[in-house]
């Protein structure tokens, strides 16, 4: 049983277009990864994200095109030649002298792209709608005679005239291709945008439907989302989301997203437990940090600091939880060493650390601790460390200091911070006896204010 079910007022309801419980991941880190600013794989490394990917559980993994250089010809077949459970993709231009090089490599797939956009017909091939047509119809015959899959994707789609992106995937489609492609190259487009045009698409061609959105407005997870919900079959990720600028939909992203909306398929689908093992490999590789705010694999996305979450959180995780870390084998972690802390928080670490204290104790450590964070920043350490002073303080004569080496002022500090957190204490009791007598009948109340 999912420990962190999801329903809410807002639970989406299921409709015949939409694929969030059937997707497949193409997975481009060894393409679009590779266009990353610090990316430089040699072929090593790439083997050895080829083969993580692939036990992850990804569908498809696309490589650079072997028409870039002899090197990357030669990582393709080498990859080709590893047995993978996933498909072998390659990413070309649509053109025979690529499509010929791309059918020798091994590959399972060839993927072709064009741009369709008025910016790229102007200012980058020159072609125009009818030549691409005719372009793609000759490379698509060419790849299927040779037994492959082949996706036809229009590169821009966004800034691409409606009525040519149609047409022109609509001849792909007649011609038996496997999948065309829609591409926010550019970053552009916001989740609405995606969800009509794939739409209207799914009305026109009856082959697959693979996206790539890049995430220059932060958009990419939420765009393939919606992409799925509008009948998409396929995702472009790339590991924490590496690619041009700054990148595509990132694969933990999706995951995240992706489980919330259906657990069962997610988890049995793909090796969640892998993941930070892969971005950190990768992350390594690029010679980047994971970033703090990653969904999953953040150093903090699971941990709770403010008093009132950690108390809710230690009682039932999915208030404040709507993905379980178990599931990415990630715990966790209530931050209990911040004056935001709350004596639940302390509570559940006194006993962890094994000691017995009575609740009032544990209130009284937790004032302590709260106005110990108030005078020097303090680590978890420190508050382990302050606990188990205050522990053996309870059973021995002479006081030992809480935290070592204070200084004058910082004892001062410590004991004013104290003495106000008393005091907020002492007038929060005396507000709630207040409230108390509200509650007493009026006429009862009047006499007892007569009485003051
Ligand atoms: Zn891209």
């Amino acid at each position: 049983m999912n420990p962190h079910p999801t329903q809410s007022p807002y639970a989406p309801i299921q409709d015949y277009l939409s694929n969030v419980s059937r997707f497949k991941i193409i997975e481009s880190t060894l393409r679009e990864g590779e266009q990353f600013a610090n990316a430089f794989f040699d072929t090593e490394t790439k083997i050895k994200i080829a083969r993580a990917l692939d036990d992850f559980g990804v569908d498809y993994i696309e490589l650079t095109s072997p028409c870039a250089s002899e090197q990357s010809r030669l990582d393709c077949e080498a990859i080709c030649k590893l047995g993978l459970k996933a498909k072998i993709l390659t990413h070309v231009r649509c053109t025979m002298s690529d499509a010929r090089v791309a059918v020798e490599t091994g590959v399972d797939g060839v993927d072709v792209v064009i741009g369709t956009s008025s910016y790229l017909r102007e200012h980058s091939h020159g072609k125009d709608m009818t030549y691409i047509k005719n372009a793609a119809i000759e490379v698509i015959e060419f790849v299927k005679s040779k037994g492959l899959e082949i996706r036809f994707s229009s590169e821009d789609s966004f800034r691409s005239d409606l009525v040519d992106l149609l047409s022109i995937y609509s001849a792909v489609d007649k011609v038996g291709v496997n999948r065309v492609g829609i591409a926010d190259t550019v970053g552009c487009a916001s989740p609405r945008q995606v969800y009509d045009l794939v739409r209207t698409l799914r009305g026109v061609v009856s082959c697959d439907i693979e996206t790539h959105f890049h995430d220059d407005t932060g958009c990419s997870i939420a765009n393939a989302f919606c992409a799925l919900e509008a009948g998409a079959t396929h995702v472009d990720t790339s590991v924490i989301g590496i690619g041009e600028r700054n990148g595509i939909t990132p694969l933990g992203g999706l995951m995240a997203r992706m489980i919330v909306q259906d657990r069962d398929y997610v988890i049995n689908k793909y090796k969640l437990h892998k993941l930070k093992e892969i971005e950190d490999m990768v992350a390594e590789a690029v010679e980047i940090n994971v970033p703090f705010n990653n969904p999953i694999t953040g150093f903090c996305a699971f941990t709770h600091k403010a008093g009132i979450h950690a108390k809710a959180i230690l009682n039932n995780p999915s208030t404040y939880e709507i993905i379980n870390p178990a599931d990415f084998g990630m715990s966790r972690y209530v931050h209990f060493a911040s004056r935001l802390t709350g004596w639940n928080a302390i509570k559940s670490r006194v006993e962890q650390l094994g000691l017995e204290m009575t609740d009032d104790q544990v209130k009284l450590v937790t004032a302590k601790i709260k106005a110990l964070a108030d005078v020097r920043p303090i680590a978890i350490d420190d508050a382990d460390s302050i606990i188990r002073t205050f522990h053996l303080n309870l059973h021995s004569k002479d006081e030992k200091p809480l935290l070592p080496n204070m200084t004058a002022a910082e004892k001062k500090l410590f004991e004013k911070k104290e003495r106000e957190l008393i005091g907020v204490k002492e007038k929060r009791s005396l507000e709630e006896a207040v409230d108390k007598e509200a509650e007493v009948p009026i006429s009862k109340k009047t006499r007892t204010e007569t009485v003051s």
